[in-house]
């Protein structure tokens, strides 16, 4: 039988040999490591803790960033590692993303010196860890005009009251980016609060059906008081938060295309194993139908997130192009894993069948970092040159 590959249009050949030893060396990892614990800790909504130092040396973090021990790779690389990762799982792809784009990609992006430097090596090795706290309970899509939680600037330093909903990796991160709105200037600002700071709570978000190895925080900052040097120094605006999001959410692309491969693989593998009516359920016309519809979907996506990923290797990624292949690629890849569902009948909703997980953990693509009717108004607008948000 030929092999199982959602790699249709084989764009591993587009990888030089030692990104290809990089992809197969995630891979492997991927299928080793998190692939036989992976339904256990979602059932658990648990994380693996004992996974983070193998996982750091892959030394997958960071990939695409200059200096501080970050290996400045092609973005491209960047996109294929996401792949990889939530082919197998989205919830290691999700704290991943986070931790290394959200997080780390607010330092790079928006830190002074020092801060790179005090953090980006140690979250490059897994040493510290990172979360992202922009989101809020009252606002989500709206947050870049709505934000309640405040920033007010005192003698010593700056003192932050509000919440943030959602927030993963929160509950164990050493550093949590959060996103305020300075009470005299009304601009959004951005801090490095530490572990432990007074004045700074994380409770776990329990009962998700989505993403449940992800360890998700609701945070409230009470009076919580930050010196000036753990202010993001280059953190001025909303469009400073924009331009890490602009990075991530071409990022969540790619999981979104990672999901979708797991389902589509683990799908085909099934049709040609189970047999009704005397043959493998891969040999009747619809079940192929829906497999080419899947193939065709995943195929699509692929070839959207590769020139993505090379236009952000030529400095030319705009907010409109990346939230394009975030709306796309969210929505073809919830019809790929119900596709691979309905294909794998009663056993499709079963955990240990794999393809149960995909479907859950897609909703979660669909909505975060910008729901899918909100990067729609981003490229809208683009597009028109009409505002539509409100
Ligand atoms: P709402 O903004 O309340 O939207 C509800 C519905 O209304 C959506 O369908 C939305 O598209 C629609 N809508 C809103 N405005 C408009 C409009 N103008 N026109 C048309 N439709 C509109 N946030 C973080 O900061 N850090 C994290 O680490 C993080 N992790 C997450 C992990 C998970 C599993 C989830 C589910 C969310 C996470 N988020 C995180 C938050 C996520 O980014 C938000 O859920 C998302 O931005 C949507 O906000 P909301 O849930 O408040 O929905």
């Amino acid at each position: 039988l030929p092999p199982i590959d959602g790699d249709f249009y084989e764009y591993d050949l587009k990888l030089d040999q030692e990104y290809r030893a990089i992809q197969l060396k995630v891979r492997q990892f991927m299928e080793t490591e998190i692939e036989p614990i992976a339904n256990d800790y979602w059932n658990r909504a648990e994380f693996p803790m004992q996974i983070i130092p193998k996982l750091a040396a892959l030394n997958i973090c960071g990939v695409a960033y200059e200096g501080y021990g970050c290996p400045a790779l092609p973005f491209v690389m960047e996109g294929i590692i996401a792949e990889e990762i939530a082919r197998v799982d989205v919830s290691i792809s999700t704290f991943f993303g986070v931790h290394s784009g959200l997080a780390m990609g607010s330092i790079y992006l928006c830190g002074s010196e020092a801060q790179k430097q005090e953090w980006l090596p140690k979250m490059q090795k897994l040493e510290a860890i990172g979360a992202f706290g922009l989101t809020e309970p009252n606002v989500g899509s709206g947050v870049a005009g709505g934000m309640e939680t405040t920033c007010e600037e005192t003698q010593d330093g700056w003192i932050l009251n509000g919440q943030k909903k959602w927030i993963g990796n929160a509950t164990f991160a050493d550093v949590i980016i959060i996103w305020a709105r300075d009470i005299k200037s009304n601009q959004v600002k951005g801090f490095l609060v530490r572990k432990g700071n007074p004045g700074f709570k994380a409770e776990k978000i329990e009962n998700k059906m989505a993403l449940r190895t992800v360890q998700n925080a609701l945070i409230t900052l009470t009076d919580c008081k930050i010196t000036e040097a753990d202010r993001l120094q280059n953190a001025n605006s909303f469009r400073d938060t924009a331009k890490v999001l602009r990075m991530t959410r071409a990022g969540v692309a790619w999981q979104a295309v990672g999901c979708a491969r797991g389902a589509y693989e683990s799908a085909l593998k099934y049709t040609k194993k189970r047999e009704q009516f005397g043959k493998p359920i891969a040999k009747f016309q619809l079940i192929q139908n829906h497999l080419v519809e899947m193939l065709s979907n995943l195929t699509a996506m692929k070839s959207m997130v590769f020139r993505l990923s090379e236009l952000q290797d030529q400095g030319l990624l705009t907010d409109e192009h990346a939230s394009l292949a975030k709306v796309f690629c969210s929505m073809r890849t919830r019809d790929v894993v119900s596709r691979a569902r309905e294909v794998m009948g009663g056993n499709g909703i079963l955990l240990e069948y794999d393809v149960a997980r995909f479907v859950a953990d897609a909703e979660a693509i669909y909505s975060y970092e910008g729901t899918k009717e909100i990067n729609s108004l981003i490229v809208g607008r683009a597009i028109t040159g009409y505002s539509a948000f409100v």
